[in-house]
């Protein structure tokens, strides 16, 4: 990436403070004050400790700056997603779903994440999602594609009511076969506690929070009230599809939002680009876990 593109970002207060991290920001958005040390300073930063500085029911936006409550969010680390039906690194990005799990297993032994979540993308067989299912559902009379010339990874409109949009994705994370296990390989930790997306056969569910819909939440929400959470750390696969509509749903429901880079891995490149940036401009912060001063 062009040096122009690559922006410093100072640490906010609940990671640590005074390290500095690279983050990633495109040229031509607003980068904020310039620190008189040279260094850039993020222009939310401020912004979101003030969002947080009110008071309510605890924890109290001062107890979620001076006490915040960790909690680490494994996006998808499933079989079919890395060598299985819907396998990552046949997607344009070709990347390799493998490689998150060592960075992840390293996070999950150094780091004392005070809850740790295990996202699993959980399908009925008759899932909306599944392109070998375009005939169960009516195409809507405006969709570009229909059920006879659409292919995987196209997008199509389903007639609802009312109407939806689609991405059509091969038959993948079928509730109790292999593919929709996690990596053998993944850390499990004791206290883990796993929560299952994309149960409803009509709606997709990117998000671990909502479903693409938001006609119904997981029970991740209530259990991030019920521990008081205020920070969250996400990463795992797909990184611009499930890893970063989790976030930017971590962001609006007001969780400081960490997305670990190094520990995901997507299905395209620019995808993953916009991902981060939307990401950025709305408040997150983009991490290295391979940065010395991480852990
Ligand atoms: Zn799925």
């Amino acid at each position: 990436m062009p040096e122009d593109q690559r922006v410093e970002v100072t640490v906010p207060p609940f990671l640590g403070g005074l390290g500095v991290r690279k983050s990633w920001q495109k040229s031509g958005v607003n980068l904020g004050e310039i620190l008189p040390d040279g260094w850039r300073k993020p222009p939310d930063e401020r912004q979101n400790c003030a969002r947080h500085f009110r008071p309510g029911s605890p924890p109290s936006g001062l107890e979620r700056i001076v006490r915040p409550i960790s909690a680490f969010l494994i996006v998808d680390v499933q079989n079919d997603f890395i060598s299985g039906s819907l396998n990552i690194s046949n997607c344009s990005a070709q990347q390799n779903g493998l490689e998150v799990i060592d960075p992840i297993n390293k996070l999950l032994d150094t780091v004392e994440f005070d809850s740790v979540f295990y996202s699993l993308d959980w399908h009925p067989s008759d899932h909306v999602s599944f392109i070998d299912n375009i005939k169960q559902r009516p195409i809507h009379p405006t969709s570009p594609l229909n059920s006879d010339n659409a292919q995987v990874y196209d997008t199509v409109i389903f007639a609802g009511p009312p109407p939806m949009k689609q991405r059509l994705w091969p038959r993948h994370c079928v509730q109790d076969s292999w593919g929709s296990e996690l990596h053998k390989d993944l850390k499990i930790v004791d206290q883990g506690i796993k929560v299952y997306k994309g149960t409803n056969p009509e709606v997709d569910s990117y998000s671990v929070f909502w479903d693409n819909k938001k006609l119904s939440d997981t029970t991740l929400c209530g259990q991030l009230r019920m521990k008081g959470s205020s920070d969250i750390y996400v990463c795992g696969l797909a990184y611009d599809v499930c890893v970063g509509a989790t976030a930017i749903d971590a962001l609006s429901a007001g969780y400081r939002t960490v997305l670990i880079d190094d520990c995901c891995r997507g299905v395209d490149v620019n995808d993953i680009e916009s991902t981060k940036q939307t990401v950025i401009s709305n408040n997150g912060v983009i991490v290295n876990s391979r940065e010395p001063n991480f852990a």
